[in-house]
Formats: structure tokens, C-alpha cells, sequence
């Protein structure tokens, strides 16, 4: 056990590998592959099908770039549907919101959401909101039945690999559009630019949801634990422009607590290196 390394494949000729003091947990699901491990740099950390998930050390900063950017972009949301996230993290950040009335949220796996609950309270802990309402099945499906308008649809969802795929399907955004209200914003997990494995699917994701939404951008966040640490958010909106729109003083005056997002990493993250551009204006 004092040489146990969890070792993630980022490409065909690297690895990304954190050194584990403790195994804590293992199961199969009819989904998926579910690890949770304990370790001195990261914390608790868990992973699905081999792939970090979560990590205590640096939750922080997915979980903020992808809650408070839309909520700092129309502050006024106030139904937000949330796929996937079975950690907990995203709806964590969305409840410290008191004017936001509903979120819905919708993972295929109640497995993910019970097991977090037990290893990873820190972003588990607010699960039962009495705004939350959890849903334990396929959001391809949810939003392809729903009848409800929401203000923001957050898809916090794994790769775009079994049962994730769908979520980065053009069918899956137009259902998404359809159930967004006028002012409506989705932000999506959106891969990274910087390994070809994972670039490939970034910008199919980009360009479907440009066909969809005549306001479609990605914006970026340095994530340690996930390949490269350059990761991407994906952001579509109806009739909102992230930098435009974005009113520091209203944010502000809202005096909700963060420990990555502020005004400045808002606007800092739509200014894409020339690189992202290229790839993006292929
Ligand atoms: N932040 C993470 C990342 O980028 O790797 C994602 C975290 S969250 C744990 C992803 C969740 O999406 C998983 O719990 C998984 O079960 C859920 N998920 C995957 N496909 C789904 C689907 N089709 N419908 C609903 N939830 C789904």
C-alpha cells in the first residue's frame, strides 16, 4: 500500500499520476466504474471509468467557473436545471443564491450522489436544499420530455465517452434550447484544447452548439487534475453576452462568498491564447 499511484492516461504518450495513501472505496455500477481514494496532496478524490472526477484540493475552481460565470452574466436566474454533477459541487455553488427558487438536477447515477455524500461532503453538503430537487435518470431523456423553462441548463457531465456521450449531441443542445427561457443560458463541460484526444471533441462540441445558439463561446480554467490542467467551459446563450452583460457592481452587491471567481478571472477567461482561436475558427 505505501506505493500505490493512481495513474491517469491524458494521451497516447502521457500520464498524470497522484500518489494514494488509502483505496476507500470501489464499485461497479450499471453505469460505470466508481474509485474513491484518499491522498495527502489532493485529499479525498474520486474518479468514474479511471478518469478524476473530483478532488478536495481543487474542486474550487470547476465548481466556480461553471456556477457563478453564468450567475454573474444574468444574475436574475432563478430555475437552473443541472445535468449530471452527482458530487454536488455545482449545486454547492448555486445555492449560495438566495433568489434562485428551483434547481433541478438530474444524474443518471444515485450511486455517485450517495457515495459523495459519504466521501466527498465537502462538495455533497448541499444536496438536500429544500430547492433541490434530485433526479436519477438520463438527462438526454429529461430535457427531451421536459415541459418546464428554465433561466440556465448547467451540464456538468463526464466525457463524452459512455454514458456522457449523449450530452455533447446537437439533438441534446437543440432540447436544451428549446427548454431555455428568452434570457436563457446553458454552460457545458467542454474538453481542452491542448491534447488532440480531447481537442477533437471540443470542437465538435463548440460548433454544434454555434449552430444552435446565436451566442456561442468557451472560456477557460486551469484545472491541475484534469488533462493538461488547460481545461475549457463551454458557454450559449440566447440573448446574454458573458463580457457585455457581465456587471461587476451587481455581482458584487449580491456578496456571495468564492474562493477562484471574481470580476477580473470573468472577463480574463473569454480571452482565449491564439491557439484556442485557431482551433476554434477552423
Ligand atoms: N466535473 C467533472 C468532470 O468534468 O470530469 C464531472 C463531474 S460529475 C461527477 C459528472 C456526472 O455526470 C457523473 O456523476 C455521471 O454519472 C453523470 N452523467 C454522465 N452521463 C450522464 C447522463 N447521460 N445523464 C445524467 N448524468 C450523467
Amino acid at each position: 500500500m505505501t506505493n500505490l499511484w493512481f495513474t491517469e492516461k491524458w494521451s497516447k504518450d502521457t500520464r498524470f499520476s497522484i500518489k494514494v495513501k488509502t483505496h476507500l472505496y470501489s464499485e461497479k455500477t450499471p453505469f460505470q466504474q466508481i474509485d474513491f481514494f484518499n491522498s495527502e496532496e489532493y485529499g479525498n478524490f474520486f474518479t468514474l471509468d479511471g478518469f478524476i472526477m473530483v478532488t478536495e484540493k481543487d474542486e474550487f475552481i470547476y465548481h466556480d467557473m461553471i456556477t457563478h460565470v453564468p450567475m454573474g452574466t444574468n444574475p436574475k436566474i432563478k430555475k437552473v436545471l443541472v445535468i449530471g454533477a452527482g458530487d454536488g459541487g455545482t449545486v454547492r455553488e448555486l445555492t449560495k443564491y438566495d433568489h434562485i427558487e428551483k434547481i433541478d438536477m438530474v444524474e443518471i447515477d444515485e450511486r455517485v450522489v450517495l457515495l459523495c455524500e459519504k466521501y466527498l461532503p465537502i462538495t455533497a453538503c448541499k444536496l438536500r436544499d429544500k430547492r433541490v430537487n434530485l433526479y436519477f435518470q438520463d438527462g438526454l431523456e429529461f430535457v427531451k420530455d421536459s415541459k418546464e423553462i428554465y433561466d440556465l441548463i448547467i451540464v456538468d457531465s463526464t466525457d463524452p465517452i459512455s454514458v456522457g456521450e449523449g450530452l455533447f449531441t446537437e439533438n441534446f443542445y437543440k432540447n436544451c434550447f428549446r427548454i431555455l427561457s428568452e434570457e436563457g443560458i446553458l454552460v457545458n463541460q467542454h474538453e481542452s484544447p491542448f491534447y488532440e484526444n480531447f481537442k477533437v471533441e471540443m470542437v465538435k462540441a463548440h460548433q454544434k452548439l454555434k449552430n444552435i445558439f446565436p451566442i456561442a463561446t468557451v472560456y477557460q480554467i486551469h484545472q491541475p487534475t484534469y488533462a493538461s490542467g488547460h481545461w475549457m467551459l463551454g458557454f450559449a446563450s440566447k440573448k446574454y453576452d458573458p463580457i457585455l452583460n457581465h456587471n461587476p457592481e451587481q455581482w458584487e452587491s449580491l456578496n456571495i462568498k468564492t474562493k477562484y471567481y471574481n470580476s477580473n478571472i470573468h472577463k480574463g477567461a473569454f480571452a482565449l491564447p491564439n491557439y484556442v482561436l485557431d482551433i476554434l475558427n477552423k
